[in-house]
């Protein structure tokens, strides 16, 4: 089957590498299928571009990936959504049945195929999902179409991946034109994460991981082709340390010429996951922080002493994202958080006191239950899941920053520019 992949994010704030579409060009073409990428990110006019592609080439089927529903952004919000229908749009004028996918549909599925109007939605992870999802289309199509929208997403959450699966990167998309922007290479080891945070739309996924030999296969492959720089696309890397473990052997045992950035959480954490982050070529950690965390007994601050201290000693620098004003968390809480990284001074430590409210969150479904938490919405909760804007937000900007004062190490997020591989990309 002939098939145009469309990577539709053309955010550059920062600008990323498109790997979803990567990975699942790799997986149409190990099963034969004629793939073709069209990546308008790159385009000043992306739907011109978009034309010109299906006027060129002959398609039989299109599938559109996007990163983010929107920025999550209170003080920079953009929503995405309407671009995404726009694209949705012109391949159906085309006779082209779509099929959405990506991190961004995963957030809230039923509600993307909903307002764009595609036919077809892969919710995870698509190297498996997707060629099992084309081989049957042709036999299954009629009774497809129409059925509801539920049935027409594929829940590739429990499909799972190939964890062996090495795929061919930077055949479809011009990195270059990335790179010249500011942006890195990144790769995965892992999908989802397991975690049960109130606000993050990671809850919804699975947790499945790569085979430690195929990340670093495929790392070795891209780094014979010159690249040498990377942020991990994982949600956090160390979620399982015993797979932290593995990977960063075999990383290592491949002996890659690269650095690389990534996020973690305060724990697992142990001395050998830090030394094989030095040993492998890490030069920035972000570590997510929430300041009601040491309070529910998630983790201590000696904890995250522990990952900034060993950071810190092995010369791998590390900001901090840190997120207050849970819903019910005491305020003397977000004091003693601003207070220990006052102390404990990493890089930087960006703050972000306002949540998206996405569906199918915790954070949704304690604002349905709990009426009095709607003080602290930016707008009303609308009846369904709220696919456009909607903040939560329980410490007031004022407030915030008269607790961080003009102290240098801290940034508010979504306030002052830069992602944290921008900032300390020397
Ligand atoms: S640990 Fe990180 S990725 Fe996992 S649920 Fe929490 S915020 Fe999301």
């Amino acid at each position: 089957m002939r098939i145009l992949l469309v990577n539709a994010n053309t955010f550059s704030n920062p600008p990323c590498i498109p790997i979803g579409v990567e990975y699942a060009a790799a997986a149409l073409r190990a099963h034969g299928h004629a793939v073709g990428v069209c990546d308008l990110w790159p385009h000043p006019s992306p739907l011109e571009e978009l034309l010109r592609r299906l006027d060129a080439e002959e398609h039989d089927l299109a599938g559109v990936s996007f990163r983010n529903l929107d920025t999550a952004q209170a003080a920079r919000y953009i929503n995405f959504v309407p671009d995404l229908r726009a694209i949705v749009e012109e391949l159906q004028k085309r006779g082209l049945p779509v099929i959405l996918g990506g991190s961004g549909f995963q957030a809230m599925p039923r509600e993307a195929l909903d307002y764009t109007g595609a036919e077809f939605g892969i919710d995870g992870p698509a190297d498996l999902a997707l060629p099992r999802f084309v081989a049957q289309f042709e036999a299954a199509r009629s009774a497809w179409m129409g059925a509801p929208a539920e049935a027409r997403i594929v829940n590739a959450h429990v499909m799972g991946i190939n964890p062996d699966f090495v795929p061919e990167r930077a055949v479809d998309i011009y990195y270059p034109a990335y790179i010249a922007k500011g942006s890195v290479a990144g790769f995965a080891t892992q999908y989802g994460c397991g975690g049960a945070c109130e606000y993050c739309v990671e809850t919804r996924a699975a947790h499945h991981m790569r085979n430690p030999a195929a990340v670093a296969a495929e790392l070795k492959a891209l780094c014979a082709q010159g690249f040498d720089d990377y942020h991990l696309c994982d949600a956090e890397f160390n979620i399982n340390l015993e797979h932290c473990h593995g990977v960063l052997d075999s990383m290592a045992g491949a002996r890659l010429s690269m650095r690389w950035a990534l996020y973690m959480k305060p724990v697992p954490c142990d001395a050998a996951l830090l030394d094989g982050l030095r040993r492998t070529g890490a030069y920035l950690v972000t570590l997510s922080v929430d300041s009601a965390a040491p309070a529910r007994g998630q983790y201590s601050w000696d904890d995250v002493s522990f990952a900034l201290d060993g950071l810190r000693d092995r010369s791998v620098k590390c900001a901090v994202d840190l997120t207050v004003g849970l819903p019910g968390e005491d305020i003397g809480g977000v004091r003693r958080a601003i207070e220990f990284f006052r102390a404990a001074r990493p890089e930087k430590v960006n703050v972000n006191a306002y949540l998206r409210v996405y569906g199918g969150t915790r954070l949704e479904a304690l604002l349905r239950s709990q009426p009095e938490l709607h003080a602290h919405l930016d707008d009303e909760l609308p009846p369904g899941p709220p696919l456009f804007r909607l903040f939560y937000n329980q410490l007031p900007l004022p407030e915030l920053k008269a607790m961080l004062g003009d102290d240098p190490v801290f940034k508010l997020e979504g306030f002052d520019r830069g992602t944290n591989y921008e900032l300390f990309h020397d």
